[in-house]
């Protein structure tokens, strides 16, 4: 079953983020050092006439890496083409694309780092040269031909910049990093959004369905909705601080944003490990998720908000995780 708050984006998802995506950098709340050198890059790329060098946008999924290459795409004045990592499977299906390319387009490739090597060969000489390297023929008599592209920019966005190759790594003129949202942010992005969703906020209210959004506006803008549900139906058609906390504690949201499935992670931890340290393959088991998803996606949140440590020899809880659910600390 999927999570409600899963920063993945799930298919209720599509339609409304649609509409909610902010277009223009001014629109693009909060992650202002991005933001900012973002604004010179293009400003300048757009004086010189020039295409925007390559960029890597990394970090956990709904923090706005789609959003902000579409708005790089905007501030630009150029056309978007949208794919991912594991969407090409040859070396073909990118040449494909490439070529297709017009002049200035912003290639984005979201989960870049799943592409296969073999696919990330013909990239190389793409981002660097612009251009295509064929081979025609086989065996001694085989040759290769070298085709001029357009000029284009990459945008590549991963969860994990540490596992691309190096040289695709190299490539990318510009690196940023999006990070967990301020509750500040958040609430701003929650009030913006029921804007748009038409339905009225009070500033306290944005501010619940903030703190338990997990620095996420994909998260914050889904358990909106939720709310939004509960109260159009039962309540006064306004999302007050106490709708929004019925709300979310009715579909069991806990004030830091931590569900079912986090207290079952966090608590299997300290019921059966006393406290760590315990394997991530250990912990994966018991929630019934993939190693990487956990490390990826679940255990950042987490640590981030000082409940989990990594540890060499595995993951622990940590005095404030033992707190928050009123056990003893045994250490
Ligand atoms: P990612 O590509 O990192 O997984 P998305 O770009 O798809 O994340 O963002 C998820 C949703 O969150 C978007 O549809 C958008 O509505 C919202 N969002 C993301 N970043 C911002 C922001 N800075 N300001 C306002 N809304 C945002």
């Amino acid at each position: 079953e999927e999570r409600i708050i899963s920063s993945h984006m799930a298919m209720e998802d599509e339609t409304v983020e649609f509409s909610l995506r902010p277009r223009y950098l001014k629109e693009y709340i909060g992650q202002a050092r991005v933001k900012d050198n973002l604004k010179v890059y293009i400003e300048a790329a757009k004086m010189r006439q020039e295409t925007l060098d390559h960029v890597l946008l990394y970090g956990p999924p709904g923090l706005g890496k789609t959003t902000l290459s579409h708005i790089i795409a905007n501030e630009l004045g150029v056309q978007v083409r949208t794919t991912s990592g594991p969407a090409i499977e040859r070396p073909g299906d990118l040449a494909a694309i490439l070529t297709n390319l017009q002049h200035g387009d912003l290639l984005f490739i979201d989960e870049i780092h799943r592409l296969n090597r073999s696919v990330e060969e013909v990239l190389y000489p793409a981002m660097e040269d612009f251009a295509l390297d064929i081979v025609i023929g086989k065996g001694p008599s085989a040759r290769s031909v070298r085709l001029d592209l357009p000029p284009f920019t990459l945008v590549g966005a991963t969860t994990r910049a540490g596992s691309l190759s190096s040289p695709l790594r190299d490539r990318f003129g510009v690196m940023s990093r999006l990070e967990y949202y301020t509750l500040e942010e958040l609430s701003l992005i929650v009030s913006r959004s029921a804007d748009l969703l038409g339905i009225a906020i009070r500033e306290d209210g944005a501010e619940e369905v903030a703190c338990r959004a997990r620095g996420t506006p994909r998260v914050a803008n889904r358990l909106l909705k939720r709310v939004r549900d509960f109260v159009q139906v039962q309540g006064e058609g306004i999302i007050t601080a106490e709708a929004a906390r019925d709300a979310l504690d009715r579909i069991q949201v806990d004030k830091l944003g931590l569900d079912q499935v986090d207290h079952k992670l966090l608590r299997s931890i300290i019921d059966h490990f006393r406290g760590g340290p315990v394997g991530l393959e250990t912990i994966a088991a018991t929630i019934g998720e993939e190693a990487h998803t956990v490390e990826d996606v679940y255990e950042p949140y987490l640590m981030q908000i000082g409940f989990l440590q990594r540890t060499p020899r595995g993951r622990m809880a940590t005095p404030r995780c033992y707190q928050h659910f009123g056990v003893e600390n045994p250490q």
